[in-house]
């Protein structure tokens, strides 16, 4: 499909760009907060792929509670994202600390794969500042069980010195991941729609210096960003697995992609678009069919199913009868990438889901 991938000149715009009143004048030894600035945002486990062996490992995936994005000024940030309300001021190298250990002391005994968000940058150090980033890869050295640790941040704040400095701290027989929120490969829908403000540009640095530190690149990809329907939220994820793909592998840098379903989040502009009935949920028999065409163009995929505990008429489904079923069936895929684990998984539903995407070219169906 033709995506018109215009280029983003401007990336030095949105470098330093404007710093939210709340990082200012910050008392890093405030806890009068609304929140808890000792507990986690989020925190879940799951299973995950094993890179280098193909293997299912445990995964915990937690989200650290900080001052929130600089990029989200409450006005002008992302427009699907509502990490800005869940976010505490005077979060420093102590509460991260805490809240770092809270999580560690909770994991599952075998846990192997560790995904260290926050509510934006692990780069920014005004969001987590740089003495927690080396003491948070401290803490997980001493976890034998962990081979894999994955950190996210904007471009803007990824340099090859930040991620030499996190990396060192790791043994030798761990690796890092750096996700970035890539969203979409379409750039217009990136930053016209979702105000991501990443230039192609960008991503392609990333990546360049994520080689260069023998990081892996993650790209988070979105599955039906608003605006699209049913069959474009499709293609759009497949142009987007193709574009990451073609690039890591022209760069040469280890890569896989994570892709997010769309849930509606609280106070965005998804949420009223969701409440006006212009933006429907993305349907489960999409995800499926999805894995089944990353899985036969081999591309490393996971599907983050999270949810934020948002209940669920606000999250990807399909029918009452086949959404736990289709749920537990990408969980698996999630753990193994093996398509067969959608056989035998049928549902009168899927008659009304194939007639919203009757459309698709065919190099963008499965046989779903
Ligand atoms: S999606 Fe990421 S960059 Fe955008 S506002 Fe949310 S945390 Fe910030
Ligand atoms: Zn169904």
């Amino acid at each position: 499909m033709n995506i018109n991938y215009t280029p983003l000149d401007t990336l030095e715009e949105h470098q330093n760009k404007r710093v939210p009143a709340r990082f200012r004048d910050t008392d890093l030894d405030s806890t009068d907060t609304e929140f808890d600035a000792l507990r986690a945002a989020f925190v879940t486990t799951n299973k995950i792929r094993h890179t280098h062996n193909g293997s299912a490992v445990t995964r915990v995936m937690a989200v650290l509670r900080t001052v929130g994005c600089a990029w989200d000024d409450g006005v002008s940030g992302c427009t699907m994202c509502d990490f800005k309300s869940y976010a505490v001021e005077g979060v420093g190298v102590a509460e991260l600390t805490n809240q770092l250990e809270a999580v560690v002391r909770g994991f599952p005994s075998n846990v192997a794969h560790f995904e260290l968000l926050t509510l934006g940058s692990f780069f920014h150090d005004l969001e987590v500042p740089r003495e927690f980033r080396k003491r948070a890869m401290d803490i997980l050295t001493a976890q034998p069980t962990i081979k894999s640790v994955l950190v996210e941040s904007r471009a803007e704040y990824v340099n090859l010195e930040r991620l030499v400095e996190v990396k060192a701290r790791l043994r030798g027989d761990q690796t890092l991941e750096l996700g970035l929120g890539v969203e979409s490969s379409n750039s217009r829908l990136r930053n016209k729609i979702l105000r991501k403000g990443l230039s192609d540009r960008s991503v392609r640095r990333v990546m360049e210096v994520c080689k260069e530190a023998g990081v892996r690149f993650v790209a988070y990809l979105l599955v039906k960003p608003h605006t699209l329907d049913e069959k474009d939220g499709i293609i759009d994820a497949v142009d987007g697995g193709e574009w990451i793909s073609n690039l890591a592998k022209s760069i040469g840098v280890e890569y896989r992609i994570a892709y997010e379903p769309v849930f509606i989040t609280h106070g965005t502009m998804l949420e009223q678009m969701f409440q006006e009935g212009s933006y429907k949920i993305l349907n489960l028999w999409s995800i499926v069919s999805l894995a089944k065409i990353s899985a036969d163009r081999h591309w490393p995929v996971f599907f983050g199913m999270s949810d934020e505990n948002l209940s669920d008429e606000r999250l990807p489904r399909s029918c009452p009868t086949c959404s736990a079923a289709l749920r537990d069936a990408i969980q698996r895929f999630n753990s193994s990438g093996d398509p067969s684990c959608f056989d035998g998984l049928d549902c009168a539903c899927q008659e009304d889901w194939l007639r919203t995407v009757d459309a698709l070219p065919s190099e963008y169906r499965a046989a779903v």
